[in-house]
């Protein structure tokens, strides 16, 4: 019997998790990327002798990593080392950072000035967490949906307790259960994972504490985190499975309920029995589909998370007092609450976040010598389109970072490289230069994302950050996973 053939737009984690499941299931797949290399916004820059990686430096449930390389017949292809601390917190006018352990004892002392009874309101706090992402996650969100009727029926089967944080934001819940300053802007830093802020995320996610301290917290890679992708493409290659870079979709052929072909900028037709579009899966159907439902005018009234400003720099000192992941919060963090949009960028930053790679992966940086990478949450596009005054947003970075370790970096940058939302656009196609794709919010999640597959082509199919579940590594995974099951139950109908 021939094997059915699967075109995959786009090598991003769901790209690649989608190509190596299909694969181990018979499949013919030939993966297509925009970009010179695989990973999406998973990806490595070496440059001047540094290694820098590009988006993600951690990632939770690294389990989801295990069941899927053992579900395609293998061992984890690379070493995940776990975070503890999980990261380090900055507050402006302390020098004394917090360590966010996993042990809560530890972690509770450090609050003992500023929070009475902590340890008590943490793990009341993580209780209510965990059930949360008990009851939550694998009935909903490790799941196809149809239509609205199947969703809300599984909806109706979460414990109705959980109702009364719905009506809430992340911020409120975190002030339910803290009263500290210190207390409520450290735990709820991770609200910022999803893309928004704390002010905006859904209460729901305070499910993420859970993970983070409680479940199975977070995990770096030894060598750098694009040994993910590294080891993803080596095993790809290994088994045959054609990866064609620097080739970008941009327009179809199809008969009424079929796609036929994707077609790229140089005219070549692709055709294949199967479509995965692992590009954003609302943009995509705009733009190459053209689809009136995802038209221009209806993408931008969507609401897409915040863009990111990352700097990768190489500098020629080594910094002593540094950890590998910290943030740095300012003094005007709740400014957040009311005017994201308009916040000075060139002035106090409400936080940002800095890794040194070199840190634990010395290979990353020449001897003498330290890798960092900033992320700033900034207005997208559809906010800010101008970006003239990078230089100026990227110095005001720098200088606050050099402040608040008492060492000019200036002098000892010898590598430099800027990437705006602009950039992220360009390069990897995301609506609005947006880091994380659609915002989770009430309406963009579950039945109400864009599906995962096609209204029109039935063979075609979509993963991806932007389609079920959402953002994020381990989502990616799972979202891979949820799309494999369309395929197979399509072929077997
Ligand atoms: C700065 C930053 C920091 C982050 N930090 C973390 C973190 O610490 N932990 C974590 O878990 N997650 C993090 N994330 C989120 C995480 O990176 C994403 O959720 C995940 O990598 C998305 O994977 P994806 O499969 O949706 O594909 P993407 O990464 O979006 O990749 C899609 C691929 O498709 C290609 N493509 C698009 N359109 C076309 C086309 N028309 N033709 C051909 N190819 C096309 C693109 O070039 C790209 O390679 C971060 C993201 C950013 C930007």
């Amino acid at each position: 019997m021939t094997k059915k053939k699967v075109i995959i737009v786009g090598s991003g984690v769901a790209g690649l998790a989608s190509a190596l499941r299909l694969n181990h299931a018979g499949y013919e797949v030939v993966v297509i990327e925009k970009h010179h290399q695989a990973g999406g916004r998973l990806n490595r820059i070496v440059k001047d002798g540094f290694t820098f990686d590009t988006g993600p430096s951690f990632f939770s449930m690294s389990y989801e990593f295990r069941s899927f390389f053992k579900e395609c017949g293998l061992d984890l292809p690379f070493e995940a080392i776990a975070l503890d601390p999980l990261y380090t917190v900055h507050l402006a006018g302390s020098d004394t950072p917090y360590h966010l352990y996993k042990d809560i004892q530890k972690l509770s002392k450090q609050f003992e000035a500023v929070e009475p009874d902590f340890e008590k309101k943490m793990n009341h706090y993580l209780s209510k967490s965990g059930k949360l992402f008990h009851d939550t996650f694998n009935p909903v969100i490790r799941n196809n949906f149809d239509n609205l009727f199947q969703y809300v029926q599984k909806l109706a089967r979460v414990n109705l307790i959980h109702v009364p944080v719905l009506t809430r934001t992340f911020w409120e819940e975190i002030c339910r259960h803290f009263d500290s300053k210190e207390a409520r802007e450290i735990i709820s830093l991770v609200g910022f994972f999803l893309g928004r802020t704390p002010f905006d995320t859904m209460g729901i996610y305070s499910l993420l504490s859970y993970t983070e301290f409680v479940h199975d917290g977070y995990y770096n890679v030894k060598g750098g985190m694009y040994e993910i992708v590294h080891s993803m493409v080596k095993i790809l290659e290994q088994r045959g499975v054609q990866i064609q870079y620097n080739t970008e979709i941009v327009s179809h052929t199809s008969t009424t309920n079929q796609l036929t072909a994707v077609i790229d900028q140089h005219g070549n037709a692709h055709t294949a029995d199967h479509f995965i579009i692992n590009s954003d899966a609302a943009a995509f159907r705009g733009e190459v589909f053209g689809r009136k439902s995802y038209s221009k005018k209806k993408l931008d009234k969507m609401s897409w998370t915040m863009g990111y400003l990352t700097i990768y720099l190489g500098i020629n000192i080594k910094l002593k007092d540094i950890n590998h992941h910290n943030y740095y919060l300012g003094s005007n963090y709740e400014q957040y609450k009311s005017d994201v949009k308009n916040h000075d960028l060139k002035g106090e930053k409400p936080y940002y976040y800095v890794n040194v790679l070199s840190k634990n992966n010395p290979d990353c940086a020449p001897e003498g010598c330290e890798s960092l990478f900033f992320v700033c949450p900034v207005p997208n596009l559809n906010d800010k389109p101008n970006w003239d005054d990078q230089n100026e947003i990227v110095d005001s970075l720098i200088r606050d970072f050099s402040e608040r370790n008492g060492i000019d970096i200036f002098p000892s940058i010898i590598s430099k490289t800027v990437y705006t939302p602009l950039d992220w656009k360009s390069q990897f196609n995301l609506y609005h230069g947006s880091g994380l794709s659609l915002s989770p919010s009430m309406f963009q999640i579950g039945v109400f994302r864009p599906k995962n597959f096609d209204e029109v082509y039935s063979n075609t199919f979509y993963a991806g950050a932007s389609t079920v579940p959402g953002s994020g590594i381990p989502m990616a995974l799972i979202s891979a996973e949820l799309v494999c099951k369309r395929v197979y139950a399509f072929d077997n109908a």
